[in-house]
């Protein structure tokens, strides 16, 4: 099968691997082309955030990025926790013209129930960004979860039910490579976000359907 040239596009630096690391690892072993957007810096919502911190922050996703096989990481600065104090066209814009540049045929990023109001901001500059007009690079969207924001959400907004899995059951070392590089976002258990609950939710969302370990996606669009 051709190379295919494939984006993930989240709010935060740790999200992709969160989320999709094992997916986008298995890209890159296939040969495909993987980039990263990211729109949130991750830092300036908490007290008292450094320049350091959020050089420290970007220095940890590119060390990811590393082990993920990501070939070239945008990250678009926009404040943290904030993205709702932004006009949606200049985020939509912003990311047009990176997907202008690399012409995706597939695209990753947040489910629009999730938690965190950067993640459900970001799912709704994605499918913007992405609108199917004629003559478009994209043929796949998915969204995944994040540990700690898409259970987290209240039952009035959409529910994560997962229609399409990858099997990560050989990645699952890379994948918690990279999850390593971001210790400072990482918790203890029983903590959601913790190692060993991304691990449990490889194990229920694999073998859901048959496979030892899995990363989950709602369909978004899919043009064959
Ligand atoms: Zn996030």
């Amino acid at each position: 099968m051709a190379a295919k040239t494939v984006v993930v596009i989240c709010a935060h630096t740790d999200d992709e691997a969160l989320g999709c690391g094992g997916t986008l690892a298995r890209h890159s072993q296939n040969g495909d082309s993987v980039y990263a957007i990211f729109l949130a810096d991750g830092v300036t919502s908490r007290p008292g955030a450094t320049a350091a911190e959020l050089a420290s922050r970007q220095a940890a996703a590119d060390k990811a990025g590393q082990e993920l096989g990501i070939i070239q990481a945008f990250y678009l600065g926009f404040c943290d926790n904030q993205l709702d104090s932004l006009p949606l066209l200049s985020i939509v814009q912003a990311i047009e013209n990176i997907l202008i540049k690399i012409q995706p045929e597939i695209v990753y990023t947040h489910h629009i129930g999730d938690l965190n109001i950067d993640h459900r901001i970001t799912h709704q500059a994605v499918v913007t960004a992405c609108r199917p007009l004629p003559g478009g690079s994209i043929k796949q969207i998915y969204s995944f979860e994040v540990l700690s924001s898409t259970e987290w959400q209240t039952p009035g907004y959409l529910p994560f039910i997962p229609t399409a899995f990858v099997d990560i059951s050989d990645l699952w070392s890379v994948k918690e490579s990279a999850l390593l590089c971001y210790q400072t976002e990482m918790r203890d258990e029983p903590h959601s976000r913790s190692i060993q609950n991304v691990l449990n939710l490889a194990k229920l969302r694999g073998n859901s359907v048959g496979l030892p370990l899995a990363e989950a996606f709602m369909l978004i669009r899919s043009i064959i």
